[in-house]
Order: C-alpha cells, then structure tokens, then sequence
C-alpha cells in the first residue's frame, strides 16, 4: 500500500496554478487527473501532458456531481476564475466555484477517503487593517462590493472546508495565496502582471491604478507550487499564508518592469478599481516554520521568465 503510486485530483488543472501544480505532481510520480471547464483555463497549459500515461484529463464544471472510478489520495481544489476583471464579468461562476465546487470537491475527498487541499487567497483579508498579514487575522471584507463574490466565496470555501474537517473527518489543508506571477498567466486577465509586462513589451502606456501607491508582494510560480505540495504532505490543517513577503508599490513595480523590458513605455495614471487593497504582503512565520519552506526565486529572475514568455504571446 505505502509504495503505491498516489494519484491527485486536480480542478482547475488547466488554469495557470493547476497546471504548474499538475507538472509538480507528475514529475514527483503522481497520477494526476485533472478537471477544468476552460471558463478561465486553457488548453495550452496542458496540451504538453497530452498523451502522458500519468495524466488524463476530464472537462467538466466541478460544481457538478464529481464521480470518478478508481482510488484518490489527494484532491487539490484550485478551479476559479481568480483576475479581478475575470470575477467582476463572471460573479456567479465565481461564487458557485467557491461554494458549490467546494462542497463537491470535498464531497470527493470524503467518498475517496483523500487528503483535501482548498487553494484559498490573501483576498480573505479584504482591504486589510492588519500589515503584514497573519493567518490570524480575520480580514476586512465588503461583502457586497465587486470583490466579494470572490472573497466571500474563498471565505466560504474555508468555512466549508473546516466543517468537512471537524464533521467528516476529512484530512484538509488551506493554502491562503498571495499575488503570484510567471509563465502561463493569461495575458488579457486584467491583472497587473500581465498588464504591465505586455504593455512594456508593445512600449505603450503602463496604467498604474489610482496614484500606485498601494502595495502588492509578488511570489514567483514555482516557489509558490512548492510551498503548497509542502503543505499538502505536511500534517497542519489551519490555514497558511504561501507567498513572497517582498512588498513594492505599484509604481515601483511598473518602473522595474520597464526596466526589465528595457522599454520605451511610460507610466499613465488611470482610476483605482473599487476596494483595491491599499496594501499587502504575507507574514510567512508559519510556512518557514512548520512547511520549511520560503521564496527563493528573485524578482528579477522571475521577471525574465515571464518576461520571456509574454514575448511569445503579445
Ligand atoms: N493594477 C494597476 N494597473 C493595472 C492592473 C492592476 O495598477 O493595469 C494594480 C491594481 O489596482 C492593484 C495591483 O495592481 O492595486 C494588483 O492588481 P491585480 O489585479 O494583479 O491583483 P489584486 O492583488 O488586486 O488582486
């Protein structure tokens, strides 16, 4: 039973995470089977893995009743459109994902008898009261702006997640993600990554929103994928914060990556989004302490990634 190949449940799996975390997987033996609706995702995060013996693919939305034949050892729950502009066009989607998708997730886990991992957000914390954040914090959310249907859904989703826990008996981890950038991203998501690296890149207008100001700490993909598998085969169930607690404004980041576009682009001033966070950055006592785990990758080296990337997309 203990040498047995472990299989995975991935949702979301051809989004931009669950198809990092789908290559994580596969390359440390796992069977992955992932599940994605292309609502958000693409075909081209998984297209390499076609035809692979320990990966298979199942379209479906998950707020549907998942069945599948066979043994699962983990299902990790990443489905979600998770772009500001992605949950402002598809708020009802979001909040079924969060709570409906959730619950049918979880309902695998308990059927499968499996480990349970919910990827949860820093949006948790809302406009946060509270800098850095601590996993204590319990957030400071408008749960009727254009926000809240994702982060009230992620708050439900951790909810739903602890019941499941305390009720069923389900082994479940919360990952709480913070702003995370590299390859993959999709480029007309809205977010700022994206945004600023294809605009440097087409050397037109950078749009830094209100006067850039607030602040985000941006952790690059793969330090991020191997901070959750660390979670996932840790034995903590309370929420951890996985991120890159190096905090810049916005401004900032748009002059870094000018810089490494080595652009002709500008900074343009455009109107603050609703309730964006005026600032956010990780405490990440917990994870460097019980997972062992903190971000290595430099920004710079995880720009020239991305960077490279985005160059084959604009
Ligand atoms: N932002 C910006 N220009 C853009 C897109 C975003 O200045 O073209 C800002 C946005 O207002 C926010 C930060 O960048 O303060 C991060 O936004 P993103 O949408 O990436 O994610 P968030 O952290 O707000 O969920």
């Amino acid at each position: 039973m203990k040498n047995k190949q472990p299989t995975s449940v991935v949702t979301g799996a051809a989004g931009f995470l669950g198809s990092h975390l789908t290559d994580l997987l596969v390359s440390r033996g796992h069977k992955v089977i992932g599940i994605d609706n292309f609502v958000t995702g693409s075909v081209d995060n998984i297209a390499h893995l076609g035809g692979n013996p320990n990966f298979k693919f199942i379209q479906q939305d998950v707020t549907e009743f998942l069945f599948l034949e066979g043994p699962v050892d983990y299902v990790w729950h990443f489905a979600s459109p998770a772009s500001p502009i992605d949950y402002l066009e598809l708020p009802i989607q979001t909040l079924k994902v969060g709570s409906l998708g959730t619950h049918k997730a979880l309902g695998l886990a308990k059927e499968k008898k499996a480990r349970f991992l919910i990827a949860s957000t820093s949006e948790i914390y809302g406009d946060p009261l509270v800098h850095p954040q601590p996993e204590e914090y319990w957030g400071n959310v408008n749960t009727i702006g254009p926000r809240g249907c994702y982060d009230e859904a992620k708050r439900f989703a951790e909810a739903m997640t602890m019941a499941y826990h305390r009720e069923h008996k389900v082994e479940t981890r919360i990952v709480r993600i913070f702003n995370t950038y590299g390859p993959r991203m999709r480029i007309n998501d809205g977010r700022v990554v994206p945004a600023f690296v294809s605009q440097a890149i087409k050397h037109k207008p950078v749009t830094v929103f209100g006067q850039g100001t607030q602040t985000r700490s941006f952790c690059y993909v793969s330090d991020l994928i191997e901070g959750i598998y660390r979670l996932m085969m840790s034995n903590y169930d309370l929420p951890v914060n996985i991120g890159n607690p190096t905090e810049m404004t916005m401004v900032q980041f748009a002059e870094e990556i000018i810089r490494a576009t080595k652009s002709k682009s500008k900074i343009v001033f455009k109107p603050l989004p609703q309730d964006d966070p005026k600032q956010r950055k990780p405490d990440i006592t917990k994870a460097k302490k019980i997972l062992k785990w903190e971000p290595k990758v430099k920004l710079a080296d995880g720009l020239t990634d991305t960077i490279a990337y985005f160059r084959t997309k604009v």
